[in-house]
């Protein structure tokens, strides 16, 4: 495990840095998310390839015996017997060798492939998304949302600001995606923003040199079933430590396998840093460098003192903003999962670092769910179900605050449909986080692609805002005023201009600087050595040398002082959510497939609950007819009305087809015109039918779609509906 100089991880807000970056990324559960999380398949795997070395090893031996049989001329009897013998041997190890396959790609792992693009395929089919600029053959890692996935985006995002802004009395704020370069030199974007990339000698193509080492490993592992069990350890350990590994040692490793451009065959490059972020010029001179965000949150932070004035001077407050982010990633792969524009939700809670709890975590202190605590991870044990209260009380959440946005991530995502079996709370590694941050967790969700990271949730203490105010000075501090004065003892220090001028002429003001920035130890321990000696050696970093320092240069004291506030840096809780991965996967977790009434097809069905289903009524006439179009019109019209979307089907396909058409789509619910009083509405996933009247319709549906009512209590409530007409 490496470790990380202060210097570079402390630089960056989110990921801190490329190699981190990666760490938090998609993960496929063929490389785990942990070194040792998979220690349970690579025993296995071992012995298995251990047997098939030991197999081979027989049959060679055999071989070379059947060959000395005939060249001594045994009889045929004896060398049918030997063959016959060497064939069994060989049959054993096809057995092996299949056994060791299924291992390592897991049996599910075709179904898995061949289940992602079953909803691919209805995605782009169905408009959810389609891949931009399709007519000019697209660009990589862009996509856009068509009408349905238009609808469900709006629909989650509805929901995160009810469940967030709203419930928690966020500001909301809404800042521009161009970003001068200045803010995200100050919070270490411009400098250390980075993948590591490697480029086609010959060609000029661009790769990503973990991917590439990580295809070459998997790739190894999976089809060379030759391979000694030695090797396959190490390649796995090259797995477990991937995003570790520094640009010298992946360009290392590179050479050592001899992998090249996947392509063209042809040599690779050294691996060096690709910054991530859009460059672009602000207005026409060109003399202003810009870049499109690569996160959200800096407009937040470079806002905080006015939010904190429009919140009354008054903590803890939390900032909202939804907006898009743009990352140049190197080779986008995975579909929506890794784009170069996307939707990011982040919030900013802004707390007293010496006070971290939270008023409202009582609510959330009994939820129990998957969490993957770093000492599970570390020891090779999986995700459990764990309490959330008594992890913050064991220590093993850093705070309150924290806990309560891990909870309410949690609530926010099961409410959507993400399936709390495929849901889970990984917290980071040590070598993961920044050595600023106090606790992270990552909402990871389970797909075909594996464990994605959709939501993280950092503790980030001080940093953003410290590292704006150094660079803008100006100071984004909070203040707590005392009900009565304190008496503090404080540390002051006096630098003497006068002496400290003759001693260093120009350079005076940067020592004095350097003195007033000593922390209370290093003060205390100068004033003792100035006393006892006289003079101290001290090193100014901004002068880069070390100069002599005296006694009369500077003076050193603790003062009692009566102070009426205290005025401190905010601490951040943030929680950020890319939008995009998590409606992918709430697809994949909504998907099914089910058999036609006649059983001759496989009919595809989102099961979205109505809050996220893109339409949540359909409105069909049974037959085509004048008056059932008029009821259907009505209906509908009484639907909108009510603010509930809906869609009319007045073609003349069957009413099975037309139920087909719209389960694709993932609508709870369908009315259905068989007279004029009164009309069916079908229920998507359960296909029960009731019959209600035509001016109540509207309200039934408003009550189940927006969850007063569950369809279970309009069943009891309703006549059922059982024609044989429901051709289905
Ligand atoms: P990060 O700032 O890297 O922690 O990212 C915040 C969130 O944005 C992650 O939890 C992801 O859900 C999402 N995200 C990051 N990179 C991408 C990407 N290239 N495409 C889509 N979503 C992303």
């Amino acid at each position: 495990m490496r470790s990380y100089p202060a210097t570079v991880s402390s630089l960056i807000h989110h990921c801190t840095f490329s190699v981190l970056r990666r760490t938090l990324s998609l993960r496929s559960p063929a490389t785990v998310t942990t070194p040792m999380a998979n220690g349970s398949t690579t025993a296995t795997e071992d012995s298995l390839r251990r047997a098939l070395a030991d197999k081979q090893s027989t049959i060679d031996a055999r071989g070379s015996a059947i060959r000395q049989l005939k060249s001594s001329g045994a009889s045929k009897s004896e060398i049918d017997e030997a063959v016959k013998a060497l064939n069994n041997l060989k049959l054993e190890k096809t057995s092996i060798e299949n056994q060791l396959k299924a291992s390592i790609s897991g049996d599910s792992g075709t179904s898995r492939d061949a289940f992602r693009q079953a909803v691919v395929n209805t995605l782009e089919r169905r408009l959810f998304y389609i891949p931009s600029f399709k007519i000019y053959r697209g660009v990589a890692g862009l996509y856009d949302y068509g009408p349905p996935g238009c609808a469900v985006k709006s629909n989650v995002l509805a929901f995160w600001r009810q469940h967030f802004v709203l419930e928690e009395d966020m500001l909301e704020v809404d800042c521009p995606c161009v970003t001068p370069e200045v803010v995200l030199k100050a919070s270490g974007h411009v400098d250390k923003f980075t993948d590591l990339m490697v480029k086609d000698e010959k060609t000029g193509n661009c790769y990503r040199a973990d991917h590439l080492l990580k295809d070459y490993c998997k790739d190894k592992l999976e089809n060379d079933l030759a391979m000694s069990a030695d090797k396959a350890a190490e390649l796995k350990h090259v797995l477990a430590v991937l995003d570790d590994l520094s640009g010298e040692q992946l360009g290392a490793k590179i050479k050592e396998y001899g992998i090249v451009a996947p392509d063209t065959k042809n040599p690779l490059s050294d691996p060096y840093p690709f910054n991530l972020m859009f460059q672009t010029q602000i207005g026409p001179s060109g003399a202003s460098t810009g870049y499109m965000r690569p996160e959200t949150a800096q407009g937040i932070f470079v806002n905080f003192k006015d939010l904190y004035y429009y919140n009354g001077n008054k903590l803890p407050f939390a900032a909202a903003q939804i907006g898009q982010a743009f990352r140049n990633e190197i080779s986008p792969r995975q579909g929506l999962l890794r784009v170069r524009e996307f939707t990011l939700a982040e919030i900013e809670h802004f707390v007293d670092p010496d006070d971290k709890s939270h008023p409202k975590y009582s609510e959330v202190k009994d939820l129990k769910f998957l969490m993957f605590p770093r000492d599970e991870q570390m020891s090779g044990q999986s995700a459990k179900v764990l309490c959330l209260g008594e992890a913050v009380s064991k220590g093993i959440v850093n705070n309150q605050t924290l806990a309560y946005f891990i909870g309410r991530v949690y609530l926010f995502l099961t409410r959507l449909g993400i399936d709390e079996k495929r849901l889970r709370f990984r917290q980071h590694l040590p070598n993961e986080m920044a050595h600023y941050a106090a606790d992270c967790w990552d909402a990871e969700i389970e797909s075909s692609y594996g464990w994605i990271e959709c939501v993280g949730i950092a503790d980030r203490s001080a940093y953003d805002l410290r590292a704006h105010t150094d660079k803008s000075n100006v100071a984004l501090v909070a203040q707590e005023k005392f009900a009565a004065p304190k008496e503090v003892e404080k540390l002051v220090i006096t630098p003497s201009k006068k002496e400290l001028g003759l001693a260093f002429k120009g350079s005076q003001k940067m020592v004095a600087e350097a003195l007033e920035a000593m922390d209370e130890k290093e003060a205390m321990d100068m004033k003792a050595a100035l006393e006892t000696k006289g003079e101290v050696q001290f090193e100014v970093c901004t002068l880069e040398k070390t100069v002599a320092i005296k006694k009369n240069m500077v003076s050193i004291s603790k003062e009692i002082k009566k102070e009426h506030q205290r005025t401190f840096t905010p601490s951040v809780i943030e929680p950020s959510f890319g939008i995009g991965r998590i409606i992918y996967c709430l697809y994949e977790h909504s998907f099914y497939m089910r058999p036609s009434k006649a059983g001759d097809e496989q009919l595809n069905v989102f099961r979205f609950p109505p809050l996220v289903a893109p339409i949540k009524c359909t409105v069909f006439p049974l037959v085509q007819n004048q008056q059932y179009e008029e009821v259907a019109k009505q209906i509908s019209r009484s639907l909108t009305a009510a603010g509930i979307s809906n869609k009319k089907d007045i073609t003349g396909t069957s009413i099975g087809k037309r139920y087909a058409r719209t389960d694709e789509l993932g609508v709870p619910f369908a009315v259905t015109v068989d007279s004029t009083s009164s009309v069916t509405i079908r229920e998507r996933d359960s296909k029960d039918q009731i019959r209600v009247n035509v001016d109540e319709v509207a309200a039934v549906i408003k009550d189940v779609s927006e969850g007063r009512c569950k369809w279970n209590d309009i069943l009891q409530k309703y006549p059922a509906h059982t024609s044989a007409s429901a051709d289905e």
